[in-house]
């Protein structure tokens, strides 16, 4: 599955994806995938997030959910039957990472009550690791998912068809593993956009690293003091701030801040230096450019900052169609 959370659904990467040979697209939030849908997109559409509240819209717009509550489970069975179809559901199992996911050992449980609603289809079980406790994918729960498996298809005399055994944390495991089990379906985020696996973040063989650059506009540029002068008291953040001395130097800010992005979410490939941040400035030491009013400053993304950036409506967004660009 692509998974196009971190681009709010935008509909010419989901094309890109598609094109990519991905037949799944998923999406946190029903928003993304309504959007997405009214673009024109038309593929299988899934819900991460397990749904509750917007139930309806979640049976209206996405085939598949993931689902970890039997009383999420009966509004979106009620709402499809009014809708007149059915929905399909993998439930999600939790592994370690404490996360979403029904306990192993009310795994069998959960199976027969999903089994018994009328309107709701299960197709697979699946596992999300390396999110909230940083839990490692490895031989070891993956063979858990796929012995739980084993177990639910021959209690219930069913087939799963996916088995969906995590997200761009898995990529290691995925590329070492001798024997994958049964897992036959991964849900990739960052390892799509941004081209590193998430365990370390290292980066995939062929794969774009810099698909994403942010660019701001140059607002003042002057030579400063480095050190304030007065009585220090907190900024505007409520933190008391540091400086170190480095005598009279070129200052620049940017048109940037915290409402975009995290300062921490920014990287910088030249040798300015980030001094701070707030709601809407970022400062930069700017000694070794000569950077003047109207220059544009250029930043790499982490996830996290692509998040941001792509989420803040003061960011303009623009797709340029690399299919002729050599991949780094
Ligand atoms: C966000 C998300 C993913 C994708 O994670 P990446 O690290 O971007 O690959 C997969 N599964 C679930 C449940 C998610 O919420």
């Amino acid at each position: 599955m692509g998974v196009t959370k971190a681009v709010l659904g935008e509909p010419s990467i989901v094309e890109a994806m598609i094109q990519g040979g991905i037949r799944l697209i998923a999406d946190s939030r029903i928003e993304n995938i309504q959007k997405m849908k009214r673009a024109g997109i038309s593929t299988q559409f899934v819900l991460l997030r397990t749904p509750l509240s917007q139930a309806e819209s979640v049976v209206q717009s996405a085939d598949i959910s993931l689902n970890t509550e039997i009383e999420t489970l009966k509004k979106l069975s009620h709402y499809a039957k009014t809708q007149n179809k059915n929905h399909q559901v993998i439930i999600m199992v939790e592994l370690g990472d404490l996360r979403e996911g029904v306990l192993p050992c009310d795994l069998s449980q959960f199976i027969r009550k999903t089994l018994s609603l009328s309107h709701i289809k299960l197709i697979g079980i699946g596992c999300n690791l390396a999110c909230h406790g940083g839990v490692k994918p490895n031989r070891k729960n993956m063979q858990e998912l796929s012995a739980l498996v084993d177990a639910i298809e021959k209690e219930f005399q069913i087939r799963l068809e996916i088995i969906s055994g995590g997200n761009s944390a898995n990529y290691e495991w995925y590329q070492s593993a001798q024997d994958i089990g049964r897992i036959n379906n991964l849900r990739l985020g960052e390892s799509i956009l941004l081209g590193c696996e998430t365990v370390s973040r290292r980066a995939i063989p062929g794969l774009h690293t810099r698909a994403f650059q942010l660019f701001a506009e140059v607002i003042e540029s002057k030579k400063k003091p480095s050190l304030p002068t007065g009585e220090i008291c907190q900024d505007a953040f409520g933190n008391l701030p540091r400086f170190k001395d480095r005598g009279i130097h070129q200052r620049v800010i940017i048109a940037l801040g915290r409402q975009d992005i995290p300062m921490s979410s920014l990287k910088l490939n030249n040798k300015l230096e980030m001094l701070g941040s707030s709601s809407d400035h970022i400062i930069l030491d700017s000694n070794n450019h000569k950077l003047q009013v109207g220059d544009e400053v250029k930043f790499d993304l982490d996830y996290s900052g692509l998040l941001s950036a792509m989420t803040s409506p003061f960011i303009r967004k623009q797709f340029t169609n690399c299919k002729d660009h050599a991949v780094a």
